[in-house]
């Protein structure tokens, strides 16, 4: 993309109504549109960012085996009278009377809406176990929306439902969407901590919550720190199970002596293991061995649209966004800095051209602003590498490769660059 070409609204102020870093640096460098109160559209380089983080997840999913559908955002009221949610949800839930009266609403949350298609479609056990999931916007009527797409009214879930033949089945289902989640994050350059957690509104005994530690984040987890360096993936179940437990009856047992320290975070994920909560209020039965089953189930769930903001809570500095490669908007950023010149016209256009042709996602500044606007937009927008294209081109032919991060500089021989940044994002991958 041509920065030319590029729709991106930087504001030069901070916006008056946004308090916390992810939420002034989006406005400002142009990632969302406040449309109503908790309700937002995301511009071009804010919905970039969340394409990078459904490409992670769904080709996770697509890994794991988890069949991808699509449900609709609207309800009927009918399958949530069902399950008893329809009135204990409370004010929460959007309520919407169709033109005949029918009550409707904008969901919330699916277990009731899967476990309809499960009870239609899951006939014989040995289907089971069945996963799926879909990437869907959610409403929720926040009491107290704030923080931009951090605690919205409308915002996009990816919402993952099981189910299995059996409890200890059910279980085995639960860790495998556990590890499924330390790799999406990990592949997204986040540093999770899986704690456990009461389950809440949806039901059952078996809950994680997946969390990114920032001071500013809205919760409180209790942790043990020497997690933060360990490799989580490498665990067995049990010690997952446990792992930053509220209860300290675990670590007496096995004799561990452990300290579990304050930290303020913000909750990116959370997985339930629910049991037959619906499978049994939706009379969802199948024939095991003479026997009537009721399909253990478990959902699993991720804030997507949250996410950005997360990481900018967690990455950022007084210039603007620090994006790990994995999901920012762009991977390089050509600054030309001379517009009248031919010879750096010639030569960012040829890179320009030759990334894209390596499937290298690249913006070129190619606008005719001064080198003070177009270093102060690259930073603010946080791309990681940035190529400048400048004098030094002219008098010795040499560019220079800067890192966002640490601000490293490096001079180069134009023809050195193209290898060098293909080799760098490729041993990332
Ligand atoms: P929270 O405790 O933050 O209110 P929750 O426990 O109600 O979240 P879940 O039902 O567990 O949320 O939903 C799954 C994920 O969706 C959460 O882990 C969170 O990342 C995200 N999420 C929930 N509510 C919102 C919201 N209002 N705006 C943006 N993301 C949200
Ligand atoms: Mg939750």
């Amino acid at each position: 993309m041509k920065f030319s070409n590029f729709f991106i609204p930087t504001l030069k102020e901070n916006p008056s109504d946004a308090r916390i870093v992810s939420h002034i640096l989006m406005l400002k460098s142009g990632m969302i549109r406040q449309e109503t109160s908790g309700i937002y559209s995301w511009l071009p380089l804010g919905y970039r960012v969340l394409k990078k983080i459904i490409k992670i997840i769904e080709d996770l999913h697509e890994l794991y085996e988890v069949n991808q559908i699509l449900m609709p955002t609207i309800q009927s009221s009918e399958i949530w009278k069902k399950s008893g949610r329809y009135d204990t949800y409370g004010k929460e839930m959007l309520r919407i009377n169709d033109r005949h009266s029918k009550e409707l609403l904008y969901g919330p949350t699916n277990e009731e809406m899967i476990t309809a298609l499960g009870k239609q479609h899951i006939k014989s056990y040995k289907s089971l176990p069945q996963y799926f999931y879909h990437i869907q916007s959610k409403f929720r009527d926040e009491i107290r929306p704030r923080f931009g797409v951090m605690r919205a009214r409308e915002f996009l879930m990816k919402d993952a439902y099981s189910f299995d033949i059996n409890e200890n089945e059910g279980v085995k289902t639960y860790y495998r969407f556990f590890r499924l989640y330390l790799k999406i994050f990990k592949s997204m350059g986040i540093p999770i901590v899986p704690v456990r957690a009461l389950s809440g509104e949806i039901g059952g005994s078996l809950s994680h919550e997946f969390h990114l530690i920032v001071d500013s984040g809205e919760s409180e987890i209790f942790l043990d720190k020497s997690i933060l360096e360990s490799d989580l993936e490498k665990l067995k179940d049990e010690d997952l199970k446990n792992l930053n437990s509220f209860t300290d009856e675990y670590y007496k047992n096995n004799k561990i002596s452990i300290k579990l320290e304050k930290f303020r975070s913000i909750e990116l994920g959370h997985i339930f293991l629910f049991g037959d909560k619906y499978s049994k209020s939706f009379d969802f039965n199948i024939e095991y061995e003479n026997k009537k089953l009721t399909p253990f189930m478990g959902s699993y769930g991720i804030g997507i649209s949250r996410i950005p903001a997360a990481i900018i809570e967690h990455s950022s500095d007084e210039r603007g966004i620090l994006w790990p490669e994995e999901v920012s908007p762009f991977e390089v950023v050509i600054i030309n800095l001379i517009n009248d010149s031919d010879e750096t016209n010639k030569v960012s256009n040829d890179l320009y051209q030759n990334l894209k042709s390596k499937n290298i996602d690249v913006i070129y500044d190619d606008r005719n602003e001064r080198p003070g606007i177009k270093f102060s937009d690259s930073d603010l927008i946080g791309i990681p590498i940035q190529i400048i294209i400048g004098k030094n081109l002219i008098n010795d032919g040499n560019v220079t490769l800067k890192f966002r991060k640490d601000g490293k500089e490096i001079n180069l021989t134009n023809d050195k660059v193209l290898d060098i940044i293909i080799k760098k994002l490729k041993n990332n991958k």
